[in-house]
């Protein structure tokens, strides 16, 4: 089979060399004459990855000594309501921007636990998505924490700034781009993300959580979700999702051999460059996101006319560039280029993008 570019938002493509290392040791991890996937949770050669992976995201991201990092379950949406179980009383207020699908899903679910204000949302300018700074000012200041989204995959809406909220801690949704570049990890409360884009394969979700909001879960949060139970069994409360812990393991392994997060981001940078190029220096496919907001991981990109969207996408697939339907909520197209595309594969979309304006235009 010729190669295969999977732009698939998530679950989203793994680095070759992670897949060819977990096949290489899948029924034989280690000469222990097992799979991973065979071995107690509490047992030595498990404890071995799994401190050596946390270990990793902790050199990769820079993570400060006040703040523990969980290897949880339950998907970005499992976080959506543990953040106001665990850091949140009945009558605070969350303060939420919203930015597009996720962080309007993370709302909602606040919405069930705290009083959930929304401080923020995208406007239009120039015609393009685009999102303000919030200002927070009064009672606001005194919110139990401030939710945000800073890549909003469904929408391809991101930016780099962080709302300034005082002492309201910040809450950051980056499931779909941590790891994707370095961060400042002493600006948040809390980070959280699922697994199944930049860190490994579904099912494990990480929180990285500064010390002071542990210990403050309601008493009916269920145990799994308490960020406290989980910090002192290290992550080992219950049985966690193992494999997927494990790859992600191999996945960090795999990110410091590339240089770590500023030579990651350096790639991506260039990979998102020469798509949102190709699109802008287009009148046959256009971004309806703003110049200033425009994610590097996920790319949505319509086509003027969209009644060729199907011919596109079918012919799109015969090469081999797969995945690239755009979320039901925005239509068009969607190219996830997250850490583990090579940029051979953005290069051949570009290609195959020109060649289509060319038959079709
Ligand atoms: N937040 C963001 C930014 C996401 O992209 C997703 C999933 N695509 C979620 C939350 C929900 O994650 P999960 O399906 O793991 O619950």
């Amino acid at each position: 089979m010729s190669e295969v570019y999977n732009f698939s938002a998530g679950p989203a493509m793994l680095p070759k060399a992670v897949m060819e290392k977990a096949q290489h040791e899948f029924l034989n991890w280690r000469d222990t004459g097992c799979s991973v996937m065979e071995v107690s949770h509490r047992g030595d050669d498990f404890r071995t990855i799994a401190s050596k992976a946390e270990q990793d995201l902790r050199d990769l991201l820079a993570v400060p000594s006040n703040y523990k990092v969980l290897f949880t379950h339950g998907g970005g949406r499992g976080q959506f309501a543990a953040v106001p179980l665990n850091i949140s009383a009945p009558d605070d207020t969350s303060l939420h921007l919203v930015t597009g699908s996720w962080s309007k899903g993370a709302v909602s679910e606040a919405g069930k636990y705290n009083t959930a204000k929304v401080i923020g949302e995208t406007v239009l300018k120039d015609g393009l998505q685009f999102v303000e700074q919030p200002q927070l000012s009064g009672d606001q200041l005194n919110a139990a924490y401030l939710h945000f989204c800073p890549n909003e995959t469904v929408d391809g809406i991101a930016y780099d700034w962080l709302p300034e909220a005082g002492n309201v801690p910040l809450v950051a949704d980056m499931s779909s781009t941590i790891m994707s570049q370095p961060i400042d990890v002493s600006q948040y409360g809390i980070i959280y993300a699922g697994a199944q884009k930049n860190i490994g394969s579904a099912g494990l979700s990480v929180v990285i959580v500064r010390d002071d909001l542990l210990g403050k879960a309601r008493q009916e949060t269920p145990s799994i979700f308490d960020y406290q139970k989980l910090a002192e069994t290290d992550s080992m409360y219950n049985t966690p999702p193992t494999f997927s812990w494990y790859l992600s393991g191999l996945v960090f392994e795999w990110l410091k051999e590339q240089g770590g997060l500023q030579a990651v981001a350096a790639n991506n940078t260039e990979k998102a460059d020469l798509l949102y190029a190709a699109i802008d220096n287009s009148d046959f496919y256009q971004s309806r996101v703003h110049p200033d907001n425009r994610s590097k991981m996920n790319v949505p990109f319509q086509l003027h006319d969209d009644s060729l969207d199907t011919r596109f996408l079918e012919q799109a697939h015969a090469a081999g560039l797969v995945a690239l339907k755009g979320h039901r909520f925005v239509g068009g197209m969607r190219a996830s280029i997250y850490n583990a595309m090579p940029i051979e594969g953005v290069v051949a979309l570009v290609e195959f993008m020109q060649e289509f304006e060319r038959v079709n235009g």
